[in-house]
C-alpha cells in the first residue's frame, strides 16, 4: 500500500524528487565493485546471488514496509501486515527461481503498539513463513518515533543452473505473467477511495489481493527446474515498470500487448463503476506479486502446458522481447510508447 495510487506525494525535497527511487539506488550501485569472488549477482536483481560450495547458490533479499507509505494502520489487520511483509520478500526469492529458507525480522515499533497487535502480526508472518517452509532465525527490535516499520531479510537457495536473473532475455522470447494483474491496485483504490457500488465478492477478492498477496514460489521453482525461462522478475512496481527493469538489465526492449493482460472481472467491474481505466491498474498499479518471465518462443506451448499440468496455473503470454531498447504497448490495435512507467517512491 502506498497511500496514493500514483507516487507517494510526500514532502520530499526537489532533489530527491528528481533523482527518483532508481536514481538513488544507482548512486550506490555505480560505486560498488564486489571485493569477493563469491558474488555472482549484486545490486540490480530481485536477490543477490552468492556462490557457496559447488553448484549451491545462496539468494538474499530485503524489503521494508513503512507505515503511512506502504500501509495505513487501520487499512490492514496486524496479521495481514505480518503475512504481507513475509510474502513480498518471498516473491523476490520466487523471481530468482529459488527455494526460500530463512528470514530475519527487523521491527521499528511505536509506543502505542500492544501485545495483542504483536501476537497477531507474529501469527500472520509465521503463517506465511510456514506455508513456504521458511524459518525465522533472527532480527532486530527498536523503537520508532515515526511510524511502524517492518523490514525483512530472506535467504533462499538454488543450484547454479536454476538461478534466473533479470538479464538473460533475448529477442524473440515470449513475455509471460504468472497470474492476474490489477487486482491489488483496484484493492488499494477501494481502501483509499469512496468505493461506491461493489459486489461483496469482488470487494473481498480485490482487498485480499492487496492485503494478502500470494508469492508464486512454486511457479518460480517449476520454471527454474525445467530451465524454461531466460529472465524473470516479480511484479512489485507494475507490469510496465518491472518489464522495463528486466529489459534494461537484459539490454533489450519489448512489445507489450495490453489487451492480452489477464485482468479479472472484479477489476473491470470496479473500474467501470469508478470511471477508471482497468488497464491503468493492470499496467502501472503494482503490488501484484505475480512473476513476469521470458520463455524462448519454441518453448512457449511447453511452458503453458507444464504450468497448467503441474500447478494448475494459467500463465499468459503478454508480448515479445525485441532488440530495439524501448517498450511499446499495443492497445486496441494502436502502438504507444508509455511515458508513465508505474510507481516510483520519490519521483513526482
Ligand atoms: P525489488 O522490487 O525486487 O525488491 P527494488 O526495486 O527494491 O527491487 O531494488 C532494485 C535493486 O536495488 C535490488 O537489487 C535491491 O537489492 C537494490 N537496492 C535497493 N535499495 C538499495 C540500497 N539502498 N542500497 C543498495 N542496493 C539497493
Ligand atoms: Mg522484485
Amino acid at each position: 500500500l502506498r497511500l496514493s495510487e500514483k507516487g507517494c506525494g510526500f514532502g520530499m525535497d526537489e532533489k530527491l524528487g528528481k533523482l527518483g527511487e532508481f536514481g538513488v539506488i544507482d548512486l550506490f550501485r555505480r560505486m560498488v565493485r564486489p571485493a569477493r569472488d563469491w558474488v555472482s549477482t549484486g545490486i540490480g536483481d530481485d536477490c543477490a546471488v552468492l556462490k557457496l560450495g559447488g553448484a549451491e547458490r545462496l539468494l538474499v533479499t530485503t524489503d521494508m514496509l513503512v507505515e503511512d507509505v506502504h500501509f495505513l494502520r487501520d487499512g490492514i489487520s496486524p496479521s495481514q501486515l505480518g503475512w504481507k511483509s513475509m510474502a513480498v520478500n518471498l516473491s523476490d526469492i520466487a523471481a530468482m527461481g529459488g527455494d526460500p529458507a530463512a528470514a530475519f525480522l527487523a521491527l521499528g515499533l511505536t509506543p502505542d503498539i500492544d501485545r495483542t497487535f504483536l501476537n497477531a502480526l507474529r501469527d500472520g508472518l509465521l503463517d506465511c513463513a510456514s506455508r513456504f517452509g521458511v524459518d525465522l532465525l533472527g532480527g532486530d527490535t527498536v523503537a520508532s518515533n515515526g511510524g511502524l516499520v517492518l523490514s525483512l531479510t530472506v535467504l533462499g537457495r538454488a543450484s547454479s543452473t536454476e538461478v534466473v536473473t533479470r538479464n538473460g532475455a533475448g529477442p524473440g522470447d515470449v513475455v509471460f505473467v504468472g497470474g492476474g494483474v490489477g487486482d491489488s491496485a483496484a484493492g488499494l483504490h477501494l481502501l483509499l477511495g469512496s468505493p461506491g457500488q461493489i459486489d461483496p465478492a469482488d470487494r473481498g477478492q480485490l482487498l485480499k489481493a492487496h492485503l494478502e498477496p500470494q508469492p508464486q514460489v512454486e511457479l518460480g521453482r517449476l520454471l527454474a527446474r525445467n530451465h524454461l525461462v531466460t529472465a524473470m522478475i516479480d511484479v512489485s512496481d507494475g507490469v510496465l515498470q518491472d518489464l522495463g527493469h528486466l529489459c534494461e538489465e537484459s539490454q533489450v526492449g519489448a512489445d507489450l500487448l495490453a489487451d492480452q493482460l489477464p485482468v479479472s472481472g472484479a477489476v473491470r467491474r470496479l473500474a467501470l463503476s469508478a470511471g477508471r481505466d482497468p488497464l491503468d491498474w493492470a499496467l502501472s498499479g503494482g503490488e501484484d506479486y505475480v512473476l513476469l518471465f521470458c520463455v524462448p518462443s519454441d518453448r512457449e506451448a511447453e511452458a503453458i502446458r507444464l504450468c497448467e499440468k503441474e500447478l494448475e496455473i494459467q500463465v499468459v503470454p503478454i508480448g515479445t522481447i525485441g532488440k530495439e531498447r524501448r517498450i511499446r504497448v499495443r492497445r486496441d490495435g494502436v502502438w504507444t510508447r508509455p511515458e508513465e512507467l508505474g510507481y516510483d517512491h520519490f519521483r513526482r
